[in-house]
């Protein structure tokens, strides 16, 4: 009663605690924060330096006195006390640097993460400063975000890359059928890029610079015009500043076998999938969400090898934000739904 009388005037908070990005919604605001999940601190003493946009500029460049950290990297916790730093660090920020009255707050997190990390994240939001915490898994969040009638008795699938995982999920009745996890998403095809580079260039490039790459050219499927782009790194033998010109249909290769990883993922849960969802995704098709949706052609590429339609949502970065917006704003319900998911 006094919780319901508190929740009148606090604004509850929704978090999509991602592998690269991290989003907070506000209730009756929407989206009010993205920011890159990157922590830097100084290496001998643990010390917080920087968190999001700030610290992420610093990926790569960084004295031996700091290290910039991304702790949900392969979607695990890999540092528990920078996680809750940085969840403090958003959940302070979003709520204007109120601390009373406490928040609900609503965390998506990867549906790969142990009980013991996501009682951590729990607690972690409690210790910055959280009422009551839920967590719901991303993929069921992307569902809800992208407005799936997740309530029916009825196939609604999700297939969300984002930078270090891929959460691909079938949902019926409000409860997830069949999920599944794997660390192949946006982070791997970055390196995938890398490599290449190497191996046919000699040309050492940065983990920044092949994600520009990625999202300047990258393509899953022939593009109707193909593109071109100047690429500056270190010649590995020369060992000096270089810049050479690269295509789409060499980029395309490049990431091959990392897409293909992601195809492959997206047919065995349709091979795990109970026979009258299998129906209902004939008629339905699937949703695509997170960054790596954004892939020129991915959509058409597992179309193709899936035999289903494929739609990329509207805002595909902004919707695990949006699904755990749509879980406070109908807290009451979703209460319910969250402890049995
Ligand atoms: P997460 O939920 O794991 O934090 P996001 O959904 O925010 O991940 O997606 C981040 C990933 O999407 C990164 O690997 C980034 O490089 C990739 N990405 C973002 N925009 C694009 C784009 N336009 N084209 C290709 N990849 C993109
Ligand atoms: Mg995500």
């Amino acid at each position: 009663m006094f919780n319901q009388f508190l929740g009148l005037f606090s604004n509850d908070i929704g978090i999509d605690l991602g592998t690269a990005n991290t989003l907070v919604y506000v209730k009756d605001k929407g989206i009010v924060l993205r920011e890159p999940s990157v922590v830097a601190v100084y290496t001998n003493s643990r010390r917080v330096r920087a968190v999001g946009d700030e610290a992420k500029v610093m990926l790569g460049r960084t004295p031996g006195s700091i290290t910039a950290i991304r702790p949900m990297k392969d979607g695990v916790i890999a540092d528990f006390d920078i996680t809750e730093a940085m969840l403090r660090y958003f959940i302070r920020k979003a709520n204007g640097g109120k601390t009373f009255p406490q928040p609900s707050v609503c965390i998506a997190i990867p549906s790969g993460i142990t009980e013991v990390e996501k009682r951590a994240v729990m607690e972690s939001a409690t210790h910055a400063g959280a009422r009551e915490v839920h967590t719901i898994p991303e993929p069921f969040a992307a569902a809800l975000g992208v407005g799936l009638p997740v309530d029916e008795p009825a196939a609604n699938m999700i297939v969300d890359i984002g930078g270090g995982t891929t959460e691909i999920a079938i949902i019926s009745l409000n409860g997830i059928v069949f999920s599944k996890s794997i660390r192949v998403a946006g982070d791997e095809i970055d390196l995938a890029i890398i490599n290449y580079m190497k191996r046919a260039y000699n040309l050492l490039i940065g983990e920044r610079t092949s994600e520009e790459i990625k999202m300047t050219i990258g393509s899953a499927y022939p593009l109707d015009t193909e593109l071109a782009m100047e690429v500056k790194g270190r010649d590995s033998v020369a060992g000096l500043p270089k810049t050479i010109h690269i295509t789409s249909q060499e980029i395309r290769e490049a990431m091959g076998d990392t897409i293909g990883a992601i195809v492959e993922a997206v047919r065995i849960t349709l091979e795990r999938c109970p026979p009258e969802l299998s129906a209902d995704l004939v008629d339905r098709g699937f949703v695509m969400a997170g960054g790596g949706s954004l892939i020129r052609g991915i959509d058409k590429l597992l179309s193709e090898k899936t035999g289903l339609a494929v739609t990329v949502s509207d805002d595909p970065l902004s919707a695990v934000a949006n699904g755990t917006g749509v879980f406070i704003n109908n807290i009451e319900d979703y209460r319910r739904i969250a402890a049995d998911l």
